[in-house]
């Protein structure tokens, strides 16, 4: 049955049905920072660019609220010349705002064009690698615009019925909404706690946020303010990215301070844990170009991109599996305890590529890693999406040793391509991801190696126990091949999320 068609069929089934058939459209305004496939800086883009397909069977129309960057000029150019803004303002915290419409790749994109705020040099948050100053205010824009969208409309007449604010640089959203006294309702979704968006008390006037609302139940946090408390809670629900990071987020190893708040709207019934799915149209090892196309049946292939990958960064051909990393190089990525593990997981026959950007201890660590093993260690700094692919394609294995991971999307993609994760047991990866377990035959349901199950750490030395189970259960060729093709099996795609999304949605209907 087609998406579209189970998507109608359960609605059809379920009490959803009280709020409306599924082909009268509801609208969802998403509000967020950036969207695949305009621009990308890791997992928010792609969920933000992946769910409004996937929510569109369920009834449910999406346009996506972004920032008129400087690297979208072209395409604002465009909308600029293709009709009238759906939006303006004169002063929007400093110069005037408008509003476009434009689509892209089947997705309804409305770009803020504010110049005095977005036309800048560098990438979205940031300019040789320090935050812009303005930040809070950039994102208090985008907030206010999409607060007003709501409140008011689009003038082509489209309403939302539902905003859905991504992370911090939304999260001012509800709070905007809140404040004109708006009955819209909202959901808030924490993508990585971590970033929580902080300014100074003296920005309230300037943002056109009260000062009577200055206080530990909403827009204060110790002192100063932070956009992500205000959105956590002012907007009807929150919803995070796993279950497991749901409930990780109620403690205080987790939380950034802000568990407290998320236990509040758990012990409401407002916090729900739904998993990102990914994009199986764009992460197709049978569709994939640049790469040679594979698929579980017929992994023949994966051999010929092996090589393939092996070549492209010089290394020889390792007995043991060929690791490949993916990621931002940061304390959360767990960056220090690949640098301590891979030179043991070599020693033992494996071969590793790594592909990030990010902390400048930790290239500089990968760099000396690769000159030390030249023949089994490959780095590139830097971003490389097309790489990335080839990466997926030719790995065996995917290393995702988070300390934390909202939801992780690596680990998806290696399911999808059959280069068996190797995760720590935490957030989103330890939901998508099963462990073999100690027993033989090689358990039915094993897709990975999953290591730091609590009460152990996530630690060195647990990652190597696991590339040690994956270097075995390597050596016997008919369980690895079970185990990738059962990797492969596992749906990763947004269908079974983006129900409950729309499900969600519907709930919170007026
Ligand atoms: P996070 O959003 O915390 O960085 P996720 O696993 O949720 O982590 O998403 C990261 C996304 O960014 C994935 O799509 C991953 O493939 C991609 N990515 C990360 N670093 C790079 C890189 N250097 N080159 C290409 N893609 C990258």
């Amino acid at each position: 049955m087609a998406a579209a068609d189970t998507a109608r069929a359960i609605l059809s089934a379920s009490a959803v049905t009280e709020t409306g058939p599924a082909d009268a459209a509801r609208r969802v305004l998403s509000v967020a920072s950036e969207c695949v496939p305009l621009l990308k800086t890791g997992g928010l883009a792609d969920v933000v660019g992946a769910l409004p397909a996937a929510l569109e069977p369920w009834g449910w129309d999406t346009r996506v609220l972004l920032p008129g960057y400087r690297q979208l000029n072209d395409l604002l150019e465009t909308a600029r010349r293709a009709g009238e803004p759906l939006w303006q303002a004169d002063d929007l915290f400093g110069g005037p705002a408008r509003v476009y419409f434009s689509q892209v790749e089947g997705l309804d994109v409305l770009l803020l064009d504010a110049p005095h705020l977005f036309d800048r040099e560098g990438g979205p948050y940031s300019v040789d690698g320090y935050d812009q100053h303005d930040n809070h205010v950039r994102f208090a824009a985008l907030s206010w615009a999409g607060s007003e969208l709501a409140v008011h409309g689009c003038a082509d007449g489209w309403r939302p019925d539902v905003v859905h604010a991504h992370d911090w640089q939304a999260g001012l959203v509800p709070s905007y909404l809140k404040y004109a006294g708006s009955n819209v309702p909202s959901v808030m979704t924490i993508h990585n706690i971590a970033f929580q968006g902080i300014f100074g008390a003296d920005q309230l006037d300037r943002l056109r946020l009260p000062t009577w609302d200055f206080h530990p139940d909403a827009l204060e946090y110790h002192g100063v303010v932070s956009a992500l408390k205000a959105g956590m809670v002012h907007a009807s629900v929150l919803t995070t990215v796993s279950p497991s990071y749901a409930q990780e987020l109620t403690r205080p190893e987790f939380g950034f301070g802000l568990e407290g708040v998320v236990t509040a709207r758990r012990d409401r019934g407002e916090l729900r844990g739904i998993l990102n799915g990914i994009d199986t149209e764009v992460w197709d090892p049978a569709a994939d170009t640049g790469t040679i196309p594979y698929s579980a049946l017929q992994t023949g292939p994966k051999q010929q991109n092996r090589r393939a990958l092996l070549k492209e960064f010089g290394l020889t051909e390792p007995e043991g599996p060929l690791a490949v990393v993916i990621t931002r190089l940061t304390h959360q990525k767990g960056v220090d305890l690949l640098l301590q593990a891979l030179p043991e997981f070599v020693a033992g026959g494996g071969a590793v590529v790594v592909l990030g950007s990010g902390d400048a201890g930790y290239e500089e660590g990968l760099r000396h890693l690769a000159a030390q093993h030249p023949q089994s260690v490959g780095v590139r700094i830097g971003y490389d999406e097309a790489l990335s692919h080839r990466m997926f394609a030719g790995g065996d294995v995917v290393l995702v040793p988070s300390r934390f991971e909202p939801c992780g999307l690596t680990q998806l993609y290696g399911l999808r391509y059959g280069t068996v994760p190797v995760v720590a047991s935490t957030g989103g990866l330890r939901d998508t991801v099963t462990d073999p377990g100690a027993g033989t035959p090689l358990s039915s349901s094993a897709t990975g190696f999953v290591f730091g199950e609590p009460p152990e750490p996530i630690d060195a030395e647990g990652l190597l126990e696991a590339l040690f189970r994956a270097q075995q259960l390597y050596t016997k060729k008919r369980d690895w091949r079970q185990m990738r093709r059962q990797a492969m099996s596992t749906p990763v795609g947004w269908q079974d999320s983006a129900s409950k999304y729309a499900v969600l949605f519907d709930s919170l209907l007026v």
